[in-house]
């Protein structure tokens, strides 16, 4: 299993479901099962909502719930995007892993604030097939409109700058110590996330074909 870990806004899940493909694995998103969960209106997604929408992290025992359903749902080689967030998440997946005997790996993003305020309050989404696009640097050819299926392109909730400032503190507070925790174990390689796409696709692609 490889965790792309980093900051919101810094490209993990692009990352990750990109190079899923290539290497014939399938890419896991907390954010995306929690969202999931509340557009189908789930007693889970229902508590999961109001943190969600403030920009903090949801509890670790609603979070740590719902990916490993997910994870249960699946064999062979995993991306975990999103997961874990904080210390207790990260020794839950230990735990998780060691029962499963699977290997970690984590590919750690990294980018300032700055650069992350400005590329998440420009981002849109397609409602219909999640192409990401921004409304200065990567506009669709027809505005509102997705390039790639038609769809129509919508701004995240909480993409809103109040709430990625939010984002942005909670990361720094309760999410960066994963850092040290990750990198004495010998497992993390920091990768950066603010060059174009293709440079961050071949360096984290160098260090994937590099995994036994
Ligand atoms: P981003 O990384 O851009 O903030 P995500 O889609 O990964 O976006 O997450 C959206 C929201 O879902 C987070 O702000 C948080 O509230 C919740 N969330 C996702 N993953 C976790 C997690 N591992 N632990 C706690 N909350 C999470």
């Amino acid at each position: 299993m490889v965790v792309f870990f980093g900051p919101p806004g810094v490209g993990k899940g692009t990352v990750a479901i990109r190079l899923a493909k290539e290497f014939g694995c399938r890419t896991i998103s907390s954010g995306d099962l929690l969202r999931e969960n509340v557009k189908s209106g789930t007693d889970l997604g229902s508590q999961a909502k109001k943190f969600m929408d403030s920009g903090g992290l949801v509890p670790d025992q609603l979070v740590t719930r719902v990916v490993m359903a997910g994870l249960d749902k699946t064999d062979g080689c995993i991306f975990l995007d999103g997961f874990p967030r904080t210390i207790v998440q990260a020794e839950e997946l230990a735990v998780y892993l060691k029962e499963r005997n699977w290997e970690l790996r984590v590919i750690d993003l990294e980018a300032d604030d700055g650069f992350l305020m400005a590329r998440l309050t420009n981002r849109l989404i397609c409602r219909d097939c999640g192409a990401i696009y921004h409304r200065i640097n990567l506009t669709p050819k027809k505005e509102g409109v997705c390039d790639v299926c038609g769809g129509g392109l919508y701004r995240r909730a909480d993409d809103h700058p109040d709430v990625v400032a939010t984002r942005l503190l909670v990361y720094h507070q309760q999410s960066s110590p994963l850092r040290d925790y990750y990198r004495k174990l010998g497992l993390m390689v920091t990768l950066r996330g603010d060059t174009l796409l293709n440079e961050t696709l071949a360096a984290a692609r160098k260090v994937l074909v590099n995994i036994p």
